[in-house]
């Protein structure tokens, strides 16, 4: 039994949580539908079946505040959930801070991040409904690894369009990828229309998570056999990551915890909503709480972007969606956390972000590497530079205490380690990393195509 002076607060395997969390049937007010990119007309779930199987359509326009888990995807989450709590004691001490510092540690997955959370469901409910082959994208390659492992256990076919840039600074997450059996191309590819336009105009494009996705989803839609899957942003993918959350309640509570603040890092939305959302539903229900998404300064999509009706993709093939945005057109600069380089972010994080229920915070990347070598030396593991958001965020929420003599406690999504990111770490150890803070006029520049687009009314 685990008490207050564990280090590690590990549940039963029988103790998973057997639904997933869904907030839509707690939010403050409804979240604006999404809007055909054509008509401009708010779409149904027939709209959406070309892409995804109807049993994740439904989930994703669910009210319904606990949904099922499917035992086929418990017996898969067991490889490696219920997935620790630690309590960060040797990070405290190094900071001198009263507060009481929890990390839920997701990296102990087999592909290393909170991501196959999702990413067996989606297989799942794809195979059920018997399509052959999935199509998607992903940016550092994470996202690629999960749904490649996923697809892997299911017998799915798995294409995977790999940002460029990533492509070539991480060789070894696509020999990840086809090792699980997946086929890998580097994006903007020429297996695609919107591939050979963009390479057509620029043949030396770096790609960005907005063009990998025009190019996976104009796969999935112009194949029968093929599905379209995103490891982020979607509604359902918030939910299935809610069993970090929930199972961080139940840790927590069995050594007679409650956070006062809950710290994720933010890319899609995903791994922070997982952690966040169990507990923002008792801060919507009156419960004292803090909630923040830490974003990098070159992508600071909640902390600089607008609210408004943007494309998912670059290209504009998928549906209108009211988000903070900096313009699908928007190419982030090459920083090392990949996984948080998307033009957009969650219609529901942002949603909550709009009503005050969530806080942002944008860091550069030398203080977040400072932060997650903080980390490394106190607590040993190697944080993924995305998680190290979080971690920067952390430790100036423990100063704060320090400093106001508080002793709260925080608690912080770990998403990743950071095995596949060393080559970023090198980069910071030689002092060769960069600041990049995004110039006004690239987001003024990128901006200028949300004009024609709808208004949020
Ligand atoms: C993909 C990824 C992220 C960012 O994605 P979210 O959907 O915002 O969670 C963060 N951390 C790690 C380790 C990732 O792989």
């Amino acid at each position: 039994m685990a008490d207050s002076s564990s280090t590690k607060i590990f549940l039963e395997e029988k103790e998973i949580p057997r639904q997933w969390y869904n907030i839509a049937a707690d939010l403050p007010c409804p979240l604006p539908p999404p809007l055909h990119p054509g008509t401009g007309k708010p779409i149904g779930p027939d709209d959406l079946a070309p892409l995804f199987p109807m049993g994740l359509i439904l989930q994703e326009v669910s009210q319904e505040r606990w949904i099922d888990i499917p035992e086929e995807v418990l017996k898969i989450y067991t490889l490696w959930r219920p997935s620790p709590l630690y309590r960060a004691r040797r990070l405290e001490e190094v900071l001198k801070t009263p507060a009481r510092i929890y990390y839920k540690y997701e990296g102990v997955s087999p592909a290393g991040s909170h991501k196959p959370n999702t990413a067996i469901a989606q297989a799942y409910f794809n195979k059920k409904e018997g399509v052959k082959r999935l199509s998607t994208e992903t940016g550092a390659g994470q996202w690629g690894s999960a749904l490649a492992l996923a697809c892997n256990f299911f017998g799915l076919e798995c294409k995977v369009y790999m940002v460029k840039v990533s492509y070539h600074q991480k060789p070894y997450r696509r020999s990840m990828m086809e090792t699980w059996g997946a086929k890998v191309v580097a994006s903007p590819s020429s297996d695609t229309q919107g591939g050979r336009k963009i390479l057509a105009e620029d043949p030396n494009s770096p790609g960005s998570l907005g063009i990998a996705i025009s190019e996976a989803v104009e796969d999935a839609a112009t194949r029968d056999d093929t599905h379209y899957s995103l490891g982020s942003v979607l509604n359902h993918v918030l939910l299935h990551q809610t069993v970090i959350g929930l199972e961080a309640k139940k840790q927590l509570a069995a050594v007679g915890e409650t956070p006062d603040i809950v710290i994720g890092c933010c890319g899609g939305g995903s791994n922070f909503a997982g952690l966040s959302f169990p507990f923002l539903a008792d801060k919507i229900h009156g419960k004292q709480l803090r909630a923040i998404a830490v974003e990098p300064a070159a992508c600071p999509t909640l902390t600089r972007g607008v609210y408004t009706y943007d494309f998912g993709d670059t290209v504009g093939v998928t549906p209108l969606v009211a988000m903070y945005t900096l313009g699908h057109k928007f190419v982030p600069a090459g920083i090392h956390a990949g996984g948080l380089r998307y033009h957009g972010d969650s219609p529901l994080v942002c949603l909550l972000v709009k009503e005050g229920l969530v806080e942002a915070r944008a860091y550069l990347q030398n203080p977040v590497f400072e932060a997650a070598i903080t980390f490394a030396r106190s607590e040993a593991i190697l944080p993924a530079p995305e998680s190290a958001h979080a971690i920067r965020a952390v430790i100036d929420e423990a100063e704060r205490c320090r400093l106001e003599g508080k002793a709260q406690t925080i608690l912080f999504n770990l998403s990743g380690h950071g095995h596949f990111d060393m080559g970023a770490y090198d980069a910071y150890l030689s002092g060769k990393l960069e600041d990049y803070e995004l110039p006004q006029e690239s987001i003024d520049r990128a901006l200028k195509d949300l004009a024609s687009l709808p208004k949020v009314s």
